[in-house]
């Protein structure tokens, strides 16, 4: 039995890759980023060379068990690629997850190592954090992240030099859907993004497939996506 669940499980995988055709979202191009100390996502930084239109999907907080699958299978069902900002410990607790999330062809980056509020640490607490999150990261992927996108968007002086002499990448973000109210229903994530997307225009959109709703939401959110025209980015590092 185990077989044949096997057997059905890569059947249906190469019924999806077969299916993605121009009913499809997609995904339009990759932009690769150099493994160097940048900071993008016009929140707080310089833009990505992206046209109007181009937008990147982001997921921040996991892998989480409950709600990762799903987002993955949302990906997969429109054939789009994201990044994933991963937080440490959860790569630790649930990386055989996190494995299959890049396997997916997905590209991850980390989100800390607990999640915590860096400004309330000491400098020498911060980069403790940073170095067990890269740890975990390089435990399970065998290769430095080339990227991290800081705890609530807080960035602090000190990790934002170390990052920057580890040439990580710090993702930044232009929009968001406010996804981290537990009640939220999928119609308010899809108005939330409808409205942010009409007003950035393009952009890094930040959502978090370790939250319930959103998980529960993303194939509406895609089609939204697809619906108004917007060409999905996929960001890979050298
Ligand atoms: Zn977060």
């Amino acid at each position: 039995m185990k077989v044949l669940a096997l057997i059905l499980a890569a059947l249906a995988g190469t019924a999806t890759a077969a299916d993605c055709g121009p009913d499809k979202l997609n995904t339009s191009r990759t932009l690769t980023l150099k493994r160097e100390g940048a900071a993008y996502g016009a929140n707080q930084h310089a833009a990505l060379p992206l046209a109007k239109g181009e937008v990147v999907l982001t997921f921040d907080d996991g892998p989480s068990l409950e709600n990762t699958p799903a987002v993955l299978k949302a990906l997969s069902d429109q054939c789009a690629k994201a990044t994933f900002f991963m937080i440490g410990q959860n790569i630790v607790q649930q990386t055989e997850l996190a494995r299959r999330v890049v396997r997916e062809g997905h590209s991850a980056g980390i989100h800390s190592d607990t999640h915590p509020h860096l400004a309330s640490m000491t400098a020498e607490q911060q980069l403790e954090d940073l170095k067990r999150s890269r740890a975990a990261y390089k435990t399970a992927f065998g290769v430095e992240t080339p990227a991290y996108r800081f705890p609530f968007l807080e960035e602090t002086p000190a990790l934002l030099d170390a990052l920057k002499q580890a040439n990580i990448t710090v993702a930044s973000i232009d929009l968001g859907i406010g996804d981290w109210v537990p009640e939220d229903t999928t119609a308010i994530l899809a108005q939330r993004l409808t409205e942010s997307l009409d007003k950035a225009g393009s952009g890094i959109i930040l959502m978090h497939d370790a939250n319930g709703p959103t998980a529960k939401a993303l194939p509406t959110l895609l089609q939204v996506l697809k619906d108004k025209g917007y060409k999905v980015v996929h960001l890979e590092w050298q």
